[in-house]
């Protein structure tokens, strides 16, 4: 199953809810594969130990068929959660791969190869709707959108939910929404309850239940290389994410 963890709006919780829903769905004893799509490569620095002593990365293997996925693929520090290695080259995938007529499915072809290993794939992608994030969406069978509980939280939500239309249309007519998550909750402000609100009027049944909230454990985890799991396996960050790994693998099966 391949999840894209999508929004195009930048800050809004799409790596670090990456991170820890791949890290709990692991912890849980499945297997999990995190491909790291954002040319600023914040999911794999934040869990490979080494990504420097790789010497291709997944740009590589995305302009090259003959470059094999196993090859930048790497062991994380938790156990049952592979990465990809996914360097700032990825910011020329755009430019160079703009002509060719397979361009949207190099990481469906190129997940081919693996996504009998894993029991779930999931997809980091970059704050744009350009063919970075046109290949995962083309990849997945389902979208989770991380919405930042905030004033402008649903500006570009029209532009995204167009994009799935297209994609639905002419390249990947499965790919559903699997849910929202709001990130970055405070819940102690009227506006995070307004915002709610808003969001549920949206989106209906496909808010998830849980909510992240705002966290300075959750800020912190990235610089030490860790989930929330391992970073503080007790704070409301661990607990939340375990919920929402949950609610995510519930849906996913019905
Ligand atoms: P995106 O991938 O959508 O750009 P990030 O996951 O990188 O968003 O989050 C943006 C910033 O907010 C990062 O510095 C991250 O550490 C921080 N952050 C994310 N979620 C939380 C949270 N629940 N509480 C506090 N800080 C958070
Ligand atoms: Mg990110």
């Amino acid at each position: 199953m391949i999840i894209a963890i999508t929004n195009q709006k930048g800050g809004v919780g799409k790596t670090t809810t990456s991170i820890n829903v791949a890290a709990a769905i692991a912890l849980m004893g499945k297997k999990v594969l995190l491909i790291d799509m954002d040319p600023q490569a914040h999911s794999t620095i934040s869990t490979v130990a080494n990504p420097g002593k790789y010497e291709k990365s997944l740009f590589d293997v995305l302009m090259n068929k003959n470059e094999k996925i196993e090859d930048i693929i790497a062991h994380s520090n938790i156990p049952g959660l592979d990465v990809s290695i996914t360097k700032i080259s990825m910011a020329k995938l755009e430019p160079s791969l703009g002509g060719e007529f397979d361009a949207h499915y190099r990481l469906k072809d190129a997940l081919e190869q693996v996504r009998g290993r894993y029991n779930y794939i999931l997809i980091d992608t970059p704050p744009t709707l350009g063919l970075i994030t046109l290949n995962a969406l083309v990849a997945a069978n389902f979208i989770l959108i991380p919405i930042q509980s905030s004033y402008l939280c649903l500006e570009g939500t029209d532009d995204l939910l167009e994009t799935i239309e297209k994609v639905k249309r002419i390249a990947n007519p499965h790919l559903k929404v699997l849910g929202v998550v709001i990130t970055l909750y405070d819940k102690r402000t009227n506006l995070a309850r307004d915002v709610v609100q808003r969001i549920r009027t949206v989106f209906g049944s496909k808010l998830f239940k849980t909510f992240i909230s705002k966290s300075v454990k959750l800020e912190e985890s990235p610089a030490y290389k860790e989930s929330i799991f391992t970073y503080a396996p007790s704070s409301i960050g661990a607990e939340q994410y375990r919920k929402v790994a949950e609610e995510l693998m519930s849906r996913a099966k019905s």
